[in-house]
């Protein structure tokens, strides 16, 4: 099974990626409707029917946006470097299987860049309408394990695709999980897409992954944040 092998993993949300959402956007603006109308229409699956109950972007008046970066498939020195360079802590939201392969490497990561772990489950698995037992396994699970290795329990979840049900805000609660996280931005090969508009605003939660393109990734939030006003900040920092 692959993870974090580009934005259609996170199937759901295809029409938010790619290049033709962003011809379709040209289109409409030039149709003389706002960004923002586009914008309104597609929403993560997860939010169906469970609205409020995960936080794709942090309300907040400071001009700050969050990195997270999920899954843990590709791992590398240098991407430890990079992060250290660039002076952001991040939150990684990780895969159980991968923190199983490489835990040093995440530790590294965390105790050179202040990065935080948090809850991506177990095996990856999409949550909607899956029975309790098994998603108390693949939170609880992962959180149980984390807090082993890292010696801090998990205390946001982001669900694999960002889907979920009223179960796995449930089963969350039950292991520790405070707030479970979408995003509002994703970054993959160096270009990045907003699910709204056209630039980042304040609270923007910024999703990538540990890819190839790691480092154009990183460059392309440094650049876009910088371009919007924005300081990258510890999302753990804000979501309490
Ligand atoms: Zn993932």
């Amino acid at each position: 099974m692959e993870h974090g092998k580009g934005p259609g993993k996170h199937r759901r949300r295809t029409v938010l990626t790619g290049a033709v959402p962003v011809l379709a956007a040209a289109a409409v603006l030039a149709s003389g409707l706002t960004a923002r109308t586009l914008a309104a229409a597609p929403q993560p699956a997860g939010q169906t029917g469970q609205a409020g109950k995960a936080v794709h972007r942090v309300p907040t008046e400071d001009r700050v946006v969050f990195l997270t970066v999920d899954d843990g498939l590709k791992r590398h020195a240098g991407m430890i470097d990079l992060l250290r360079g660039s002076g952001i802590k991040a939150t990684l939201f990780l895969t159980g299987q991968y923190v199983r392969q490489d835990s040093g490497f995440f530790r590294r990561m965390r105790d050179r860049t202040g990065a935080v772990v948090e809850n991506h489950t177990v095996g990856h698995l999409d949550l909607a309408g899956r029975p309790r037992a098994l998603q108390h396994k693949e939170i609880c699970a992962a959180s149980d394990r984390f807090e082993k290795v890292f010696g801090r329990r998990p205390t946001l979840l982001r669900p694999p695709y960002g889907s979920f049900d009223a179960t796995t805000v449930q089963v969350a609660a039950e292991c520790s999980v405070k707030q479970l996280v979408h995003w509002s931005a994703e970054i993959a090969k160096g270009h990045i897409e907003f699910a709204a508009g056209d630039r980042l605003v304040p609270g923007d939660i910024v999703l990538m992954h540990f890819r190839d393109e790691f480092k154009e990734d990183i460059e392309a939030f440094i650049d876009q944040a910088r371009k919007d006003g924005l300081t990258p900040a510890l999302l753990e920092d804000y979501l309490k």
